[in-house]
């Protein structure tokens, strides 16, 4: 079992890195938009120090999630691939802070009590659509009749046009 801790600051110094796989079901809101909690999620969490020897995080997380198409209600399958890059706040000089050396990062806060799990949900929530929806051709709401008729309503002029 891995840890549900972190001392960020320690993590980072030490160029620390856990690598594992999350369950859906472990996240605590995931049941409000996922159909399927049997499925996981696969991350790497690495400390490390950048070139102005500032504590970072790197945070990346793959897999893929079951929401629901805002359009159809239909399942609607969404692969997540975040690389992300957080820079720990307390041990920034904001005076040397230059934007275009730190316009990639997140800041977060030091923290010697970080939860892993409730970072990686906040991290994958944040990136998800508001309203996820299925591609137009995929949708089963616009496969209707109805639907296509109101798109396409000169599709068959021409055929009328040249009938008489
Ligand atoms: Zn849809």
């Amino acid at each position: 079992m891995m840890e549900q801790y972190i001392d960020n600051i320690d993590f980072s110094r030490k160029s620390k890195e856990i690598r594992d796989i999350i369950r859906l079901s472990d996240f605590k809101r995931f049941q409000d938009f996922c159909l399927n909690l049997e499925d996981s999620i696969a991350f790497v969490l690495r400390g490390f120090e950048n070139k102005h020897r500032e504590l970072c995080l790197e945070l990346i997380v793959e897999g893929k999630l079951e929401l629901i198409c805002q359009r159809c209600t239909e399942k609607l399958e969404h692969r997540i691939f975040l690389k992300s890059e957080f820079l720990i706040k307390e041990e920034t000089h904001l005076t040397d802070f230059d934007i275009d050396d730190h316009a990639d990062y997140d800041l977060i806060e030091g923290n010697v009590k970080m939860h892993v799990v409730s970072f990686i949900e906040d991290e994958i929530i944040l990136s998800l659509p508001s309203a996820p929806k299925h591609e137009n051709v995929k949708c089963h709401y616009i496969k209707t009749d109805e639907v296509l008729d109101r798109i396409h309503p000169f599709a068959d002029l021409k055929q009328k046009l040249y009938k008489n």
